[in-house]
């Protein structure tokens, strides 16, 4: 008889394998409000193992934390025109606190750019606060219509960036610098994800961006999935807020700006990109648990094994779990980290302990073979740097594969129905391009100049436009 499959297979229902990998693997549960998310256990270690690395390459670049209240002022809202329309719709406004109603609403923070704006204002005063590095660490609310667990949650983790610089050309090297050496690497490095690096069109600039760079990635359905957005504010912000300071030569000048942000999307771009029939496959230079030794069978030989090859394991620095639940059958607690997605299981019986063998079962290429233990400490680490360049090779081939050059917009639409991507030149398809395939439900995910890199504006020569559905 064959086995049912634990999750929904990707084939039959693409959506339905997500979510029931996000239950099965105890990554989120919905929250009661409608939209709103709790992050288990399992799921907010990838989430830590994901701000420990990234908040090391932010700080990297001279950018210092700090913390800025939730709820902002109703009327800072309305100062920046853009902006505001932008986020009008999925706001979240307090109207009443401690049993009255207050005399002017607070928005909770959709982002931060008007309080953090507020601030900036006060602490800017000479060129020689220039050029201001400001990250924090916090949740947002955005009042989303179609939620969908990691992906577009009403209330999301992230971090957000906030920087002054005294000239338009830093802040546009800044801005690129996170694209590329903080988003990009540590996506592509860490999370092992293959992405896009490019420039978002007018239409899908962020409210009140002067340019927006986005970070974009083939989910294992074909579609897209924006990961990340870095952006030139210009002035925008300054001129709201009255953000300036005097220049060398002793003139009042306003600053310019760029703000940037990745959220607890990454970790369903993670499911999405890198997850199989099974479960999900978790990258090993993120994995909070990267090998777990398994006791097959609960006799003390046994037991007192897998313990000592866990306390080998974690010496030689790698993230170790040992299993000894021998009360829970072996076979469900198998499926269980894999579900989880951990590179590589240890698994250890009495039959093993004979040979002084143990064998070795791995998630990301798939496979059993018998490693003699003493080899372990030798063979871990290098099966775990195999199985990330594995993981970022398959999804680069993917992307590859089923991406395709095109000319018109119905080529377009044909060639992104059945999940794919396709490139059409920016100077054929154009704004009006661009809404003829929203009424098909394609996007344009961003732009790239003729040779792949992203392109200094919107209109260069040879410009590319990359098009998808898109998540
Ligand atoms: P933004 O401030 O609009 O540029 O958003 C920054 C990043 O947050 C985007 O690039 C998305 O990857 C992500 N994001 C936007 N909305 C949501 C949401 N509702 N839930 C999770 N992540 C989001």
């Amino acid at each position: 008889m064959a086995k049912t499959p634990v999750l929904t297979p990707q084939a039959e229902d693409f959506p339905r394998w997500y979510q029931d990998l996000i239950s099965k693997a105890e990554l989120a549960d919905n929250g009661p409000v409608r939209g709103t998310m709790v992050i288990r256990p399992y799921g907010y270690g990838l989430w830590e193992r994901m701000q420990q690395d990234m908040d090391a390459r932010i700080k990297e670049t001279g950018t210092q934390n700090a913390y800025f209240p939730l709820l902002i002022p109703q009327s800072y809202l309305t100062k920046e025109a853009d902006h505001v329309e932008g986020f009008a719709p999925e706001l979240a406004v307090v109207t009443h606190g401690g049993g009255k109603e207050l005399e002017e609403p607070a928005v909770v923070r959709p982002t931060s750019e008007m309080i953090v704006n507020a601030s900036f204002a006060k602490w800017v005063q000479s060129y020689r606060d220039l050029p201001l590095l400001i990250n924090q660490w916090a949740n947002v609310v955005r009042w989303e219509l179609r939620p969908r667990l990691f992906l577009r949650t009403t209330e999301f983790l992230w971090q957000e960036g906030h920087t002054a610089h005294a000239t338009y050309e830093e802040a546009r090297d800044f801005a690129a610098r996170i694209h590329r050496h903080v988003y990009a690497d540590f996506m592509e490095n860490v999370l092992a994800m293959d992405v896009v690096l490019g420039r978002k069109t007018p239409k899908e600039r962020f409210a009140g961006a002067i340019n927006t760079l986005t970070l974009e990635g083939m989910m294992g359905d074909g579609k897209a999935l924006q990961m990340g957005t870095s952006h030139e504010l210009g002035q925008n912000f300054a001129k709201a807020f009255h953000t300036q300071y005097l220049s060398k030569d002793g003139k009042q000048e306003l600053v310019w700006q760029t703000s940037w942000g990745s959220t607890t999307r990454m970790i369903g771009a993670l499911v999405m990109m890198h997850g199989d029939d099974h479960g999900l496959r978790v990258p090993p230079r993120l994995a909070p648990v990267q090998v777990v030794v398994l006791a097959i069978k609960g006799d003390e030989a046994v037991l007192a094994k897998v313990r000592e090859i866990g306390d080998a394991l974690k010496a030689a620095g790698i993230r170790v779990r040992v299993d000894d639940r021998t009360d829970t059958p072996f076979g469900r607690r198998a499926v269980d980290w894999e579900l989880k997605g951990v590179p590589v299981r240890v698994e250890v019986g009495p039959r093993d302990l004979e040979n002084d063998t143990a064998m070795l079962a791995r998630r990301i290429p798939g496979g059993k073979t018998s490693v003699a233990i003493g080899a372990l400490t030798e063979v871990l680490p290098k099966i775990l740097e195999e199985d990330q360049a594995l993981l970022l090779a398959q999804a680069r081939e993917r992307r590859e594969l089923r991406t395709s050059d095109v000319t018109t917009v119905d080529d377009a639409v044909e060639a992104t129905a059945a999940g794919g991507w396709a490139r059409i030149p920016w100077s054929d398809l154009g704004e009006t391009g661009e809404n003829a395939l929203a009424e098909h439900g394609v996007s344009v995910r961003c732009l790239l100049a003729a040779d792949g890199s992203v392109p200094d504006s919107d209109d260069a020569p040879g410009n590319v436009a990359v098009v998808a559905r898109a998540y």
